[in-house]
């Protein structure tokens, strides 16, 4: 028998309208070019609906792909509702792609508009003949392009003034297509994740409820993971509908410059991936105290070091490791933890906690292991994550072969990430497939070397590699950045690591760098680091 109940579309443009509503209090501080601005949640639904008439203006049509190419700003934040709120679908792009994949992403998407900071412009220009040829540049400005790069380019603020403040949002389908991300290309050429009206706004209900540390109306959330990577980890959604205001801080995202806009405006909680911890930790460190009122830190995007983790906790600060993709929204795996640890003392409760949170509600779980067996969820078996559920992606954008490569019979997708799950859905991600160190027909996980490594007081930060060897095919090789002037040799780290593994799985050598290559999402590039790297074991055979 049917259920009888109505059926209303999901939309995207419902939770600002719903903040403008419930909280007109709350709303986006934002760091831009110009200098600080703010404005509340009413303020922003009425500049998106100036922006849906202005894109209207320019002949945009429901379906067609608009670009940003922009930092986190209150107008990116209305890029994303007004453009979903119209049915168009709002295309982020990350600025730290090399040229070759930016214009693949364009042409493959086919965007109409492309939003820009004006110090992309020269860039953009540079490449003018091999972009869309239709294609027209906003530059996210009050004032025309100072560069002069293009003498007729149109600046946002022109574009908005005079449009009315109210728009008949349509009542779009929910299965609409609503934004558009692409992977950054770490394993192959770009692949998009094509988000609907309905899964952005099931992710933006769905985080909160796992999440819970994180939310508190009327406090403030910063989401330092920019808005072109995986939507910010659905911030720009989730903020607005808990009732919180969102503080967006621009370009600068170096420890100092955090820590001074967290100090002044109250941030609550705050979410980014590990390497831009470090950095803020530094500072605090400087300082000698975390930025007043920061009290909820998430992080996510690749395995956070359990000694950051623990110098975050002894700052008061409690950490929630997620783990996500942006085939998933992009969270599945949740930090807060459960009731019954929560009030286990420090050392205790890490013990339990895994590095990438407990299974959200909504995303179900599954192991499979060598030959397509099931692996069980037994806390320390492994096999590779694949993961189902309305927020997860059904197919790559217009790319059948990545597709078909993803997702299995059952449709279930997979990962790519080497996990375990414990019985009560505790995850542990040990490393990416891709990043695995084959050594002698056995797996060493580069993330637990790494995290044994990293307690080491003389080593700030490091990544394990798997380096090609003429007899076990691969070994594990340390590259860190010390934390002192006389780094620990080769034997001293050993010493330190061999009594939490077994002897074959110690790093054959350790490998001193001033920095760590990071990828167009802020994390430590192992790519770059396996290619500088390649023929440290071989033999030299010149
Ligand atoms: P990409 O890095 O390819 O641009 P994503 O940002 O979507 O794409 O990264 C997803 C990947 O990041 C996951 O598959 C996983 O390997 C890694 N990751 C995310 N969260 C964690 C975590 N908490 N611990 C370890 N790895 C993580």
């Amino acid at each position: 028998m049917m259920g009888m109940m109505m059926h209303r579309p999901l939309r995207i443009i419902d939770i600002l309208a719903h903040a403008a509503e419930i909280t007109p209090q709350e709303g986006i501080v934002s760091v831009t070019p110009e200098g600080l601005h703010r404005y509340t949640y009413p303020d922003a639904l009425a500049r998106a609906a100036q922006l849906a008439h202005a894109l209207v203006a320019q002949g945009i049509v429901q379906g067609d792909r608009i670009a940003t190419l922009a930092w986190n700003s209150h107008r990116h934040f209305e890029l994303y509702f007004a453009i979903s709120g119209m049915g168009a679908v709002c295309h982020t792009i990350n600025p730290r792609l090399s040229d070759e994949q930016l214009i693949y992403i364009l042409n493959h998407a086919d965007d109409r508009i492309l939003f820009l900071e004006p110090e992309f412009a020269p860039r953009i220009a540079s490449l003018a003949d091999q972009i869309p040829a239709e294609m027209t540049c906003i530059l996210l400005s009050d004032t025309p392009d100072q560069t002069d790069t293009e003498t007729d380019i149109t600046v946002y603020e022109t574009l908005l003034s005079g449009q009315p403040t109210q728009y008949d949002w349509p009542d779009l389908p929910e299965d609409t297509a609503a934004a558009l991300c692409y992977t950054s290309g770490t394993t192959g050429v770009p692949k998009g994740a094509l988000f609907s009206q309905r899964s952005t706004v099931l992710h933006a209900m769905m985080v909160p409820l796992s999440q819970t540390s994180s939310f508190r109306a009327g406090r403030r959330a910063m989401p330092i993971v920019p808005l072109f990577h995986a939507n910010s980890w659905g911030l720009p959604y989730t903020a607005p509908l808990m009732g919180m205001t969102l503080v967006m801080p621009g370009a600068a995202l170096d420890g100092a410059s955090l820590w001074s806009l967290m100090e002044a405006e109250q941030v609550y909680s705050a979410w980014g991936v590990p390497t831009v911890w470090a950095g803020l930790l530094a500072e605090i460190e400087r300082r000698g105290r975390p930025p007043a009122g920061f009290t909820d830190m998430v992080v996510g995007g690749a395995a956070m070091p359990h000694s950051l983790s623990v110098a975050y906790e002894n700052h008061g600060i409690s950490v929630s490791r997620c783990w996500g993709m942006t085939e998933m929204s992009p969270v599945g795996g949740r930090g807060t933890p459960s009731p019954d640890i929560a009030t286990l003392d420090l050392d205790a409760r890490l013990a339990i906690q895994t590095n990438a949170g407990q299974r959200c509600f909504g995303v179900d779980f599954k192991l499979i292991g060598d030959g397509g067996r099931i692996v069980p969820h037994d806390g320390h078996s492994t096999g590779e994550l694949h993961v189902r559920g309305n927020t997860v992606i059904s197919g790559y954008y217009n790319n059948p072969s990545a597709t078909a490569a993803a997702l299995d019979a059952e449709g279930w997708f997979a990962t790519g990430d080497i996990a375990s799950v414990d019985p009560q859905g505790r995850l542990a991600i040990h490393d990416r497939t891709k990043d695995l160190v084959k050594s002698g027909g056995e797996w060493i996980s580069s993330i637990d070397l790494e995290d044994i490594a990293t307690a080491h007081p003389g080593i700030d930060s490091c990544a394990v590699i798997a380096v090609p060897h003429p007899k076990w095919d691969e070994r594990p090789v340390l590259v860190a950045i010390a934390a002192t002037d006389t780094p620990p040799d080769l034997a001293t780290i050993q010493a330190h690591m061999a009594p939490h593994l077994a002897k074959w799985q110690l790093p054959d050598d350790v490998i001193y760098v001033d920095t760590l290559p990071l990828t167009a999402t802020g994390k430590v590039s192992k790519l770059a680091l396996r290619q500088q790297f390649t023929d440290y074991l071989l033999p030299d055979l010149r």
